[in-house]
């Protein structure tokens, strides 16, 4: 192999934008993903808005040809059960990028990955990379917190079992693993969002029909503690999974997630009644740790995409629009730097404090809902910003145009409401050993999952 420009580190969405674009620009990209494709992972509901990073990454006319279910709207249930009005992205946005798709992810990773090839990047599967090669910089203790000096020097490539492969730019897209971050400890758990999952696939369960059948469902529980999600796929089958907070979920209750799953079914009758009757086609998922971000997005010859870079809350499908987005900034900043012979911090992570900011709004929208606020009420008290609330469902969060819903939300708060601490204000993950991300999976994974 000759040496490339840029390496990747996982080829899940974020690492699959960055280097088909880096491609597409004529650079020589090594992908290396430890897994061998198609993998299951969760994270099935697209948001509108990468629309736009798809159609960069020519994968629209992939998409549009595909089984996957489209999906026009979202709707909220309440704690009683009630259901809001669907928030159709179309009624707001009257263009083609309002329909996305409810995917099953080992076929959209293995497609985003297959384009990657097609645009001329190296993609090798089933090789983990053991460590990043950092040279030059002072000889930094590890482990001693995020108050680390990031003198780990400059990243000059990766060690995989058998060789190291060097190159200009690293970019680590490894998802939750977190390989840099987790390196120089510049990981901090979200001080709010301590939550866990459960979830199963159903085939026959309640689907809508017409333009709703794709709509992802976000069913509040009884108690306020959690929500459900309900994410209709092809061939019949419903992803359903349950969200709360860790303690509640998990602690004190074992292992037992078929037993948690189906108590938190037995207190939801908008659950209960919409896959009562339905097959379960697979046994019960679970994770928990996964929301936190990384106080720096990049160091010299490094940067960080995707979940590698952090993760918020599944509340409203988030996730692989931010590790599209991300890749794709990154992708830009690579390109523009390697122009002028420049991969340092600041080139590299050029995009990362508007990011932040961005990501920030959607944040705030999670921990709104978690702290009761209601969209229903919301939008019936203020119909005029219906379209302002449906702007950041559909990811459209790197604007200040959408901050003018934040007054009127505050205006309803009640009076003992705390003010929502910031991200950063969360524990490093040197402070939090008991923490980790995991995933448990059922045996015997079926292939269509
Ligand atoms: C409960 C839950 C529900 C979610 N629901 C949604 C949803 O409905 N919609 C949505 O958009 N998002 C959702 N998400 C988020 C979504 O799953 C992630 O944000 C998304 O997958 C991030 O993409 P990524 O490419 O950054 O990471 P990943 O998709 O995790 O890809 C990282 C890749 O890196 C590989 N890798 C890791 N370490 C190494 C290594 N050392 N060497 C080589 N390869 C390595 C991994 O095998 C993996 O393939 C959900 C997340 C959770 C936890």
């Amino acid at each position: 192999m000759n040496q490339p420009d840029v390496i990747v580190i996982g080829g899940g969405p974020a690492g699959s934008t960055v280097s088909t674009l880096l491609a597409q620009q004529g650079l020589r990209v090594e992908l290396f993903e430890r897994e061998t494709f198609p993998r299951f992972h969760i994270g099935e509901s697209l948001i509108p808005e990468t629309y736009w990073v798809l159609k960069r990454l020519n994968m629209l006319e992939k998409l549009q040809q595909s089984h996957f279910v489209k999906k026009y709207s979202v709707q909220f249930v309440n704690a009683q059960g009630r259901e809001s009005a669907p928030f159709y992205f179309w009624d707001n946005k009257p263009h083609e990028c309002s329909q996305t798709w409810q995917v099953v992810r080992s076929e959209f990773d293995q497609m985003l990955l297959e384009n990657a090839r097609e645009h001329g990047v190296g993609a090798h599967e089933g090789v983990r990379v053991m460590d990043v090669i950092f040279e030059n910089g002072p000889s930094t203790p590890l482990g001693t917190g995020p108050s680390t000096p990031l003198g780990a020097g400059r990243a000059v490539g990766v060690r995989l079992k058998d060789r190291e492969v060097r190159a200009k730019v690293v970019v680590d897209a490894s998802g939750q693993n977190g390989l840099i971050a987790n390196r120089l400890q510049l990981r901090v758990w979200d001080p709010v969002l301590n939550k866990g999952a459960i979830w199963s696939y159903f085939e026959g369960a309640y689907r809508d029909t017409g333009r709703d059948e794709g709509a992802t469902m976000v069913l509040q529980t009884p108690d306020k503690q959690g929500w459900f999600w309900y994410i209709p796929q092809h061939d019949n089958i419903v992803s359903v999974g349950v969200v709360g907070p860790f303690d509640y979920l998990f602690k004190g209750r074992g292992k037992d997630f078929e037993k948690i799953f189906n108590e938190e079914v037995e207190r939801t009758p908008a659950v209960k009644k919409r896959i009562e009757g339905a097959t379960r086609v697979t046994g019960y998922f679970a994770t928990k740790d996964y929301s936190y971000r990384t106080t720096k997005a990049s160091g010299d010859g490094w940067v960080l995409v995707g979940d590698a870079w952090g993760f918020l809350d599944p509340l409203y499908s988030s996730g692989v629009l931010l590790a599209l987005k991300s890749g794709e900034l990154a992708a830009d900043a690579i390109v523009d730097g390697l122009k002028k012979g420049d991969t340092s911090a600041a080139q590299l992570g050029q995009w990362a404090a508007d990011f932040n900011h961005g990501v920030d709004r959607m944040r705030r929208l999670v921990c709104e809902y978690y702290a009761g606020f209601s969209f229903g009420q919301f939008i019936r008290k203020h119909p005029d910003l219906r379209g302002t609330v449906t702007d950041l469902l559909i990811g459209d969060l790197f604007t200040d145009r959408v901050d003018k819903v934040w007054p009127p939300m505050e205006a309803m708060y009640p009076g003992n409401k705390h003010k929502i601490p910031t991200w950063n204000a969360g524990v490093p993950i040197a402070d939090a050993p008991e923490k980790a991300n995991e995933l448990f999976l059922p045996a015997n994974l079926d292939r269509r999952i």
